[in-house]
């Protein structure tokens, strides 16, 4: 089975649909989506309807959970909590509950999906490095787990703590266990401006990152148009 692992859609429908048409084109028949589909950008909307029609595992981010809210967040910097805002206004009571409903953490077949990290799901702490790491792994049990939130691709295997490996052609080795970030599709933050996704071939045991272009300058368009900060436009453009 190929699986197409998306995180941070971020309400880039441009990015989104590029993904979308790259997966299935690489022969993906599944696909699991990690949180964060809404927030920053402009199409918060098409993007929940086009994960739901996937009809997939997924589950919630911290930025789905703050639109589905009321209150401001405490820990959102200006620019994220300008563009929740906006989110909120813009859904219906419907889309929010679908938001809000999914779980923290789900355990699929050999792998468990994610958003922050398995040490504390809710709390959102980022895993940013080896030590971070090591401690999801203790709470990890499948070989495999796909997180996201930081938006920048990355995995490490359990060796002796925690190790970073390099991501673009992984090969899944039975006894080890694997903490995988599949990188952002709608905001990614590796200096790279590609949507970001995995596939994950349970066959092959194989994981593979996959950049694909899109048009950037629709989707800057679109946060103008929205009013949203101009910061939230010039930083697709460079992957930041
Ligand atoms: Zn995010």
């Amino acid at each position: 089975m190929r699986f197409a692992i998306l995180s941070d859609i971020h309400a880039n429908l441009e990015a989104l649909e590029a993904v979308l048409a790259d997966a299935r084109a690489a022969q993906c028949g599944e696909f699991v989506c990690l949180g964060d589909v809404v927030g920053y950008n402009a199409n918060p909307r098409e993007c929940i309807h086009l994960v739901q029609a996937l009809d997939c595992p997924s589950v919630m981010g911290n930025h789905d959970e703050q639109a589905a809210v009321d209150e401001p967040s405490q820990e959102f910097t200006g620019d994220a909590e300008a563009a929740i805002r906006w989110t909120r206004d813009l859904l219906t009571e419907k889309e929010r509950r679908w938001l809000e409903e999914r779980e923290m953490l789900r355990q699929e077949e050999g792998f468990t999906l994610v958003h922050a990290n398995l040490d504390a799901p809710g709390g959102w702490g980022y895993v940013r490095n080896d030590f971070d790491a090591a401690e999801s792994f203790d709470f990890q049990r499948t070989p495999l787990c796909f997180f996201g939130h930081t938006h920048v691709p990355v995995a490490y295997v359990n060796e002796g703590g925690a190790r970073r490996l390099a991501l673009d052609q992984l090969a899944i080795q039975s006894d080890k266990k694997y903490l995988i970030n599949a990188g952002s599709v709608g905001q990614p933050r590796d200096r790279d401006w590609r949507a970001a996704y995995c596939i994950y071939d349970s066959d092959a045991q194989m994981v593979e990152l996959r950049r694909v272009s899109y048009d950037v300058a629709a989707a800057q368009e679109k946060i103008r148009a929205a009013g949203l900060p101009e910061r939230l436009a010039q930083r697709l453009a460079v992957g930041k």
